[in-house]
């Protein structure tokens, strides 16, 4: 049966059997053994003697929104993020904002937009905390986490004590750094420094968001970052991929699969396969010589239509990369859907898509 009691050990709350489900924004999967909200430094390194006595593994949680949680749950413990703070140091001509792992990030960049502070305003409305931004290098709309993140401090389960990373430490690639790569699962982020311009420009490098202030820009006018941070979330939620937003939709854990990076010759495979030129295939050049392919597009070509339903699972109604909870959906008809796209797309045009969310048990 699951229950839920709370037990004390000094200051720490500790949980029992709790369905983690509610603390994902995909809302599915099972219960953990034992659930820890930590809520400062001193409970990282109490929760972490916790699960070594316990013999348990430890899994850290943020928002849950780049996570799917299996049917059986987890054996072992849960670490959820719960510290919060911003600081802010002026240095020279820029400001820093140290910010605790657990605040809500669309909090943090309305916070940095309504003081001015340029760096982060195309990254509104997306889900999750501030802990989870450096993880998979987050991105959108012309923006990437990696040009403004000035450090991370975490503890170190192998060492056992806390680390600073500047940004050069943290490996970003395309959703990806040290954190999700070679030492995934090593550092528990408590608190992350961003460096943000003050009275800076917003960043219009995003045709979607050039188009949205079309008149403006060709007035010769600049939209204000407060502007431009609701242009984001508005354009977000017209794909169903804003933070809280509700409805079905709303039940994803945001991109499932990230974008391919494949050789050339693979380009050329698929206009084969379609006959067509590849001139109609999207695709971007990569710095390492390969190309970039849409996810979305073969996910669409190879039969999968926004709207798409397996179960009570789906695709989103506006966003062909998001895969939802349609209802009550078991992790087991998110998994079902995800490899009938996966093995679909490798079999028309031999390409492996790779899923986003961090899967857990
Ligand atoms: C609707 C929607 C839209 C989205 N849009 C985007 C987008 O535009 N761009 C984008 O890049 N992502 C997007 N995402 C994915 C997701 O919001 C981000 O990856 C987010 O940063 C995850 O943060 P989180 O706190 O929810 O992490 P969680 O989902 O809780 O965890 C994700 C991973 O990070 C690790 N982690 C989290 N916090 C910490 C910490 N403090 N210390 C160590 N490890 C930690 C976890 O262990 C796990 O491995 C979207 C998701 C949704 C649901």
């Amino acid at each position: 049966m699951l229950y839920s009691q709370a037990v004390p050990l000094s200051s720490l709350k500790i949980q029992e059997q709790v369905l983690l489900a509610p603390y994902t924004t995909l809302q599915v999967g099972g219960a953990v053994r034992y659930f820890l909200e930590v809520v400062n430094e001193a409970q990282v390194e109490e929760a972490v003697a916790f699960a070594r006595e316990q013999n348990l593994p430890l899994f850290v949680l943020g928002g849950g929104s780049n996570l799917l949680v299996s049917d059986a749950g987890f054996d072992g413990v849960v670490l959820h993020i719960a510290i919060h703070g911003i600081k802010e140091h002026r240095e020279s001509n820029v400001v820093l904002l140290e910010v605790g792992a657990g605040e809500n990030w669309n909090a943090v960049v309305l916070y940095a937009v309504e003081r001015g502070y340029a760096g982060v305003e195309c990254l509104a409305g997306i889900p999750g905390n501030a802990g989870g931004t450096p993880v998979q290098n987050v991105g959108a709309y012309g923006q990437e986490i990696a040009e403004t993140i000035a450090g991370v401090r975490a503890y170190d389960l192998e060492s056992g004590g806390f680390v600073e990373f500047d940004s050069a430490e943290c490996h970003f690639g395309y959703r990806r750094s040290l954190f999700n790569t070679e030492a995934c699962g090593r550092y528990i982020i408590t608190k992350v420094v961003y460096q943000l311009q003050p009275e800076g420009e917003p960043a219009l490098r995003y045709a979607d968001l050039q188009r949205h202030f079309k008149d403006k820009l060709d007035a010769g006018a600049q939209p204000s970052l407060r502007q431009v941070y609701d242009a984001v979330r508005s354009i977000r939620e017209q794909k169903g991929m804003l933070a809280g937003q509700g409805g079905s939709d709303g039940r994803s854990a945001g991109s499932f699969f990230k974008n391919p990076v494949v050789p050339h010759s693979v380009l050329e495979k698929i206009a084969g396969t379609l006959s067509i030129d590849t001139n109609g295939i999207p695709h971007w050049p990569t710095t390492e010589g390969q190309i970039k392919l849409s996810a979305a597009w073969l996910i669409e070509k190879a039969g999968f239509a926004r709207g798409f339903a397996l179960g009570s699972a789906g695709i989103s109604s506006r966003h062909t990369l998001a895969l939802i909870n349609r209802g009550n959906a078991t992790a087991a008809e998110i998994f079902a859907l995800r490899d009938a796209i996966q093995d679909k797309v490798k079999v028309l045009f031999g390409v492996q898509l790779e899923q986003e969310p961090v899967q857990l048990g």
